[in-house]
């Protein structure tokens, strides 16, 4: 799927690379003990290793480097054996040491690749530049004084990766499914939770615009990000911005940018830095980081089924379509659902155009999740049965289904109750079809005039002779006798 822009001067091609900060599923820090957990109150998780007092020295947290091998294997990434800290020189107000700890020439994870589920159900794959681990900063509060900003280091010194990919996308569509796609695949290993609300996944979205087969055009880098619908939206803008530039004679400047939402445009923030103005350098506080193989094999044989291989599975097991597949393995819990629906002997089509239709649309009309749903896969499972040995028809089926999201209760229960099990008696349903055909002797010389579409509206007659309850096989099957067909 490519996405060529259409300017004033020709066809543009849109060019993307994301860089995205994932913070680590951790209970401490890199390199200090204190806690981790979100919306605590400011500064009651601050070591004095994070708040840089003179002499504290840091000490690698062993958990979180398995968290970053268990991204990159999850990546198909290599995991390089050696591996370097190095301090990154900056100036920031919530930055107390006056430098980050990252991982710049010797990152801990190499190339690897990702492949992107797209919503026509092809795939396409996207490299992975690299993955290093590094520090995040503190907050600046600038909303709870007037005249002051105060400092909330909690967050200073948490685990972030930052994953590069290659600049392989070609369209909003692709960056979105490509950051899906990466949410997923750190959920299911829980080294990331992938809450964008929260700035635990935050994207640095780089673009830039060519003419199809040229080489790349110069590239800005629209900071921190924090939706998916806001890449979407921000490469979109910033991708005609640059076509925009071009076509009047003018040069894309390299510079960092920040995306306005409300104003949906992006705009200058600084001109872009330059690796040297960091003044990198190993940090002399840390040792160099060495991995012993048997252990990051110990890591990849305790991996789960990741969403490639469970999407390949559902595809061959239960015969679903990709799309489906897709769908349905985006989280752990909702394959495990279906797969509970399913539970190895119920059609598993019917189960997943239920699960991903009626069931998923009730979880968002209601805003509910699977844990605190009305009806759970035994519950769903049940209905499919009915559907299945023919006590009720599809449509009735939704009915029992919107009942059981209103009261919890199971289907048999509601149709015993609600006297919605299905007419499959023929003498019944023939008394009905013969009422009917007596009424209306127009639409039985339109049918013999080879009209074919008035068949529908005796079906429709009978089914509201009956409130929906008639077969509708043996409706049609009996209706096309009768009519004489
Ligand atoms: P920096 O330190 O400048 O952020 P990185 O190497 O960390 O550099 O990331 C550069 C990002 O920019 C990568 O995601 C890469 O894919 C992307 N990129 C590089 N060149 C281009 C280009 N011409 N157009 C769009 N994206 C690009
Ligand atoms: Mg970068």
């Amino acid at each position: 799927m490519t996405n060529l822009i259409q300017g004033k001067t020709g066809e543009w091609e849109v060019v993307i690379g994301l860089e995205v900060h994932a913070q680590v599923i951790s209970e401490a820090k890199l390199f200090s003990g204190a806690a981790t957990a979100f919306g605590a109150e400011p500064n009651t998780q601050v070591s004095l290793v994070d708040a840089a007092m003179p002499g504290m020295l840091p000490v690698l947290n062993r958990f979180v480097v398995e968290q970053a091998v268990k991204s990159g294997l999850g990546l198909n990434a290599r995991i390089n054996r050696h591996s370097v800290f190095e301090r990154k020189n900056f100036f920031y107000p919530d930055l107390p040491p006056g430098y980050q700890i990252s991982q710049y020439l010797e990152p801990i994870v190499g190339e690897g690749r990702v492949v992107l589920d797209l919503p026509d159900g092809a795939t396409r794959e996207v490299g992975i530049e690299r993955l290093h681990m590094e520090q995040d900063a503190g907050k600046s509060l600038h909303d709870q004084h007037p005249s002051q900003t105060y400092i909330d280091l909690n967050r200073a010194g948490v685990t972030l990766m930052e994953i590069v990919s290659s600049p392989d996308m070609r369209s909003p569509e692709e960056a979105g499914a490509y950051v899906r796609k990466l949410r997923s695949i750190l959920r299911y290993l829980g080294t990331c939770d992938g809450n964008m609300e929260e700035g635990s996944m935050r994207c640095d979205v780089n673009v830039s615009v060519c003419r199809p087969g040229e080489p790349f055009g110069t590239r800005t880098e629209t900071k921190n990000v924090n939706s998916i619908r806001f890449v979407m939206q921000a490469i979109e803008v910033e991708a005609k911005r640059q076509v925009a530039l071009l076509e009047d004679g003018s040069q894309v400047v390299q510079e960092t940018r920040l995306f306005d939402a409300a104003k949906g445009r992006t705009r200058a923030m600084r001109s872009k830095e330059e690796a040297h103005d960091y003044r990198y350098f190993p940090d002399p506080d840390l040792l160099p980081l060495e991995l012993d193989p048997a252990w990051v094999e110990q890591i990849r044989a305790s991996l789960p089924e990741l969403p490639d291989a469970k999407k390949a599975r559902f595809m061959a097991d239960f015969g679903l379509p990709a799309y489906d597949a897709g769908v349905l393995v985006a989280e752990r819990e909702t394959a495990e659902f279906y797969e509970a629906v399913v539970a190895g002997k119920r059609d598993s089509k019917a189960a997943a155009n239920w699960v991903t239709g009626e069931y998923f649309g009730a979880l968002n009309r209601t805003g509910k999740s699977l844990e605190s749903a009305p009806v759970d896969a035994d519950g769903l499972g049940g209905l499919l049965d009915l559907i299945a040995d023919k006590t009720i028809s599809g449509r009735i089926a939704k009915e029992v289904f919107d009942l059981m999201w209103e009261t919890g209760k199971g289907a048999a229960a509601i149709v015993a109750e609600k006297g919605l099990k299905q007419i499959t008696d023929t003498g019944a349903i023939e008394g009905i079809l013969d009422e009917i055909i007596a009424g209306a002797p127009d639409q039985v010389a339109q049918f013999k005039s080879g009209n074919e579409k008035v068949l529908g509206w005796f079906v429709g007659q009978a089914m509201k002779a009956t409130q929906g309850k008639a077969n509708p096989g043996l409706v049609n099957q009996l209706l096309r006798q009768k009519l004489g067909k």
